[in-house]
């Protein structure tokens, strides 16, 4: 074990981030949205490096590319994505590409390791296209029918039409292999400030949050501006408005500790500064891990509701649009990842849950899943800023590696 072949080169990780950080370039992050030249050409670097792990690997046709090993033994899946958001930063996805790739350089060619990592670059988790279309493919939860449907929300061209271009037509989609793998580990950025608070090193993720989502409505009526006198009036828009309020108010009391909730967009409808609006929506969502919380707090919303049209003039419909499903990780791989920490961050972890969505939740379906997080420098993520210092990432990587074999050791 004292070879150093078979440890982490920091160096090495920090230089393929790097490198990955030079393809696609803005300002100090990346602008790689899915199936866009500099995400396909970090894809090909990704290939190029997975025989050094003893990894072989295509892009399949949904723009995945999977490292397979030939080797006797467990096999971890372990992986992140390489496409970005738009104009955003360097650390998202290719994190935890790399910590894979690097786990599967030095454990894959060891002679005392058991068994191999297998590396995954999922396609399309930043919802480009769709909603982590990549990961669902391989567990099987993307018919051709959703492939078809499937746009660019930046252009409007089809996947199809992109999957042509990038010459992934027709290509054969992975599935995964049941019983192939202990199963499925996943780096991140944290996105958050939880770790640098805490002058932690190491998240170990507990559980994905579930997002729901809500079209609340509210019917007035449509009226002129100037003539109809403020006592007449059913202003949709208004009462829209005071349930925004009615909703800062009333839901820290019911909340979980860490739920989360958003009005994301608001419309008007006519929506011009002469008529009263008839009509008013909003797109609400709440996050959380626990479902008994989001139970509570729909019923707390259906009941004000409720008494916003007891009371009038307007009247409230709400419809979930979007029901989440929470995503538990792993006991055992929590387990592993915090006696990795003990090992290389000092034991400076933390067991919380993400409350972004990750392609782990979706492997979660099929096979035991954990996650880890690295500190994020300010929280700030989704922008070019975007960053982690250097030794938080070298020693993320320690950690990520030594999790790989206490998992596939077991
Ligand atoms: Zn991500």
């Amino acid at each position: 074990m004292s070879d150093k072949r078979f440890h982490v080169d920091g160096a090495r990780v920090l230089a393929d981030l790097t490198t990955l950080r030079g393809i696609g370039a803005y300002k100090t992050g990346v602008h790689k949205p899915t199936f866009s030249e500099p995400h396909m050409r970090s894809l090909e670097w990704l290939k190029q490096q997975l025989p050094d792990a003893g990894l072989a690997g295509e892009i399949d046709g949904i723009g995945n590319l999977l490292g397979a090993s030939a080797k006797t033994g467990p096999k971890l899946l372990a992986g992140s994505h390489l496409e970005s958001q738009n104009y955003a930063g360097w650390l998202d996805g290719p994190l935890g590409v790399v910590y894979a790739l690097e786990a599967a350089r030095i454990i894959n060619p060891d002679p005392n390791a058991k068994g191999a990592v297998e590396v995954a670059a999922w396609c399309d988790e930043e919802g480009h296209f769709g909603s982590f279309l990549g990961s669902r493919s391989y567990v099987g939860d993307v018919t051709e029918g959703e492939i078809d449907a499937a746009r660019d929300r930046n252009s409007d061209r089809t996947m199809r039409d992109a999957l042509r271009e990038v010459g992934l037509a027709g290509r054969p989609r992975a599935k995964a292999e049941r019983g192939r793998h202990v199963g499925y580990l996943e780096a991140h950025i944290e996105q958050g400030r939880t770790l640098e608070s805490g002058a932690l090193s190491v998240g170990v993720v507990t559980s994905i949050v579930g997002i729901w989502q809500y079209r609340i409505t509210f019917t007035g009526e449509q009226n002129h501006a100037g003539t109809t006198r403020m006592a007449d009036r059913r202003d949709a828009g208004l009462a829209l408005a005071k349930f925004c309020v009615d909703i800062d108010g009333r839901f820290p009391q019911a909340c979980g500790p860490r739920t989360v909730w958003t009005t994301g967009r608001i419309t008007l409808d006519p929506g011009a500064p002469s008529i009263i609006p008839g009509s008013a929506e909003m797109l609400f969502q709440m996050r959380d891990d626990d479902t008994t919380v989001i139970d509570r707090l729909e019923h707390l919303l259906r009941n004000m509701a409720t008494k916003v049209g007891a009371r009038g003039p307007c009247t409230v419909a709400i419809e979930r649009i979007r029901t989440g499903v929470p995503a538990l990780m792993n006991g055992a791989f929590q387990d592993a990842i915090e006696a990795a920490s003990a090992t290389f961050a000092g034991g400076k972890s933390i067991r919380m849950p993400s409350a972004a969505g990750h392609d782990a939740q979706v492997l979660s379906t099929i096979m035991p899943a954990g996650m880890l997080f690295v500190p994020s420098i300010d929280g700030i993520s989704h922008h070019w800023t975007e960053n982690t210092a250097d030794a938080d990432i070298v020693t993320g990587a320690e950690v990520f590696a030594d999790a790989c074999r206490r998992l596939l050791a077991r």
